[in-house]
């Protein structure tokens, strides 16, 4: 079955200043492969790139490098027409969906604005669209007729999945989708994306800087360290036993709700990750999780390591038996 995702070699540049450093490399060769109804997380510290990679598969930034094939189509440069026609399958759910609502539209207004846009559709097909999709997301017919500021955040998360499921897509990027919702709402809404994942047979890419938010929804999960995949497989040995000293790092960082444990974690984590940018200096100059690795060596700082197939799961690391044994 053709990959409905599948990012080959991709890098994005942002232009900056000379006295800045040049071009920022924001992401670096990365691949990445989704299966229909196949979510994949996209992890990493913020600034690693995680929504560049979202953005460049939105065609909202363009991609310097590499391919992105949607569905067995190339798309890396599709031209504005073809993008309309992929606004029907792919569509995104921001973290701030308040700051894309025009706050004079009532919320029905909203949803109806992209299929009016996208989709020539008769006008009780699009106000049973925009109904069924509030319906969908747990949210009563009356929230068509009001406006958005009459609604509490995690209510206008929901708004803003209904505003991409009124385009009945295949894909969704949920970036940051629920990093700015208290701890018990963020809970809701990820039931929400995961019930809508199976009677919709959805594909994400959810993108959070949450290793256990990520790993709630994923069936895959990809580390994003400094623009590069740092370590990528299965959900469950990825976000549970992670092998890339990083991801290991991200753990150490997720919430857990015993404060004991929390306490040991937290100082794991100020331990592995020594104040140091999170972009080096001279990339491509050896690993660049070097500076903040508590493993590195001398050929860390020398050679860049290659994402290696290390039991299932693919690992850029120099040490990383050195890493597996003292887990152990
Ligand atoms: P993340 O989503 O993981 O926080 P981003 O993809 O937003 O990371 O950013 C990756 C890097 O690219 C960061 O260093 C960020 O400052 C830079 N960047 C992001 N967007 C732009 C932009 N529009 N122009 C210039 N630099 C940008
Ligand atoms: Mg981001």
């Amino acid at each position: 079955m053709t990959d409905l995702v599948k990012v080959r070699d991709l890098s994005v540049t942002y232009p900056r200043p000379r006295r800045s450093g040049g071009p920022l490399n924001a992401v670096r060769g990365v691949d990445l492969t989704m299966r229909r109804g196949e979510t994949v997380g996209l992890v990493g510290e913020s600034g690693s790139g995680k929504s560049t990679i979202g953005s460049a598969l939105l065609g909202l930034v363009p991609a310097a490098d590499g391919t992105i094939a949607f569905d067995g189509t190339d798309i890396t440069r599709a031209s504005r027409a073809d993008r309309r026609l992929l606004a029907r399958r792919m569509q995104v759910v921001f973290q701030d969906p308040y700051g894309s609502m025009n706050p004079a539209h009532t919320v029905g207004d909203t949803l109806a604005e992209c299929l009016r846009y996208n989709l020539a559709l008769p006008a009780d097909e699009i106000q049973e669209r925009v109904l069924r999709a509030l319906d969908d997301v747990g949210l009563p017919p009356g929230a068509a007729r009001r406006y958005p500021a009459a609604f509490s955040g995690g209510q206008r998360q929901r708004i803003a999945i209904a505003r991409a499921l009124v385009m009945e897509p295949d894909f969704i990027v949920c970036d940051e989708a629920v990093s700015a919702l208290d701890l018990s709402v963020q809970a809701q809404v990820l039931n929400l994306l995961a019930r809508l994942k199976e009677t919709r047979g959805l594909s994400y890419l959810f993108i959070s800087h949450d290793l256990a938010v990520v790993r709630y929804l994923s069936d895959s999960i990809v580390v994003l360290y400094a623009g590069r995949v740092v370590e990528r497989g299965p959900a469950p040995q990825v976000a549970d036993s992670p092998a890339h000293p990083y991801t290991r790092a991200l753990l150490a960082a997720a919430p857990v709700p015993d404060p004991v444990v929390q306490l040991g974690r937290r100082t794991e984590r100020l331990r592995a990750l020594a104040a140091a940018p999170a972009t080096p200096a001279q990339p491509g100059t050896g690993c660049d999780f070097a500076a903040r690795c508590p493993f590195a060596q001398e050929i860390c700082r020398t050679t860049s390591p290659e994402l290696t197939d290390r039991d299932g799961v693919a690992v850029a690391c120099h040490r990383y038996e050195h890493v597996m044994a003292q887990a152990a």
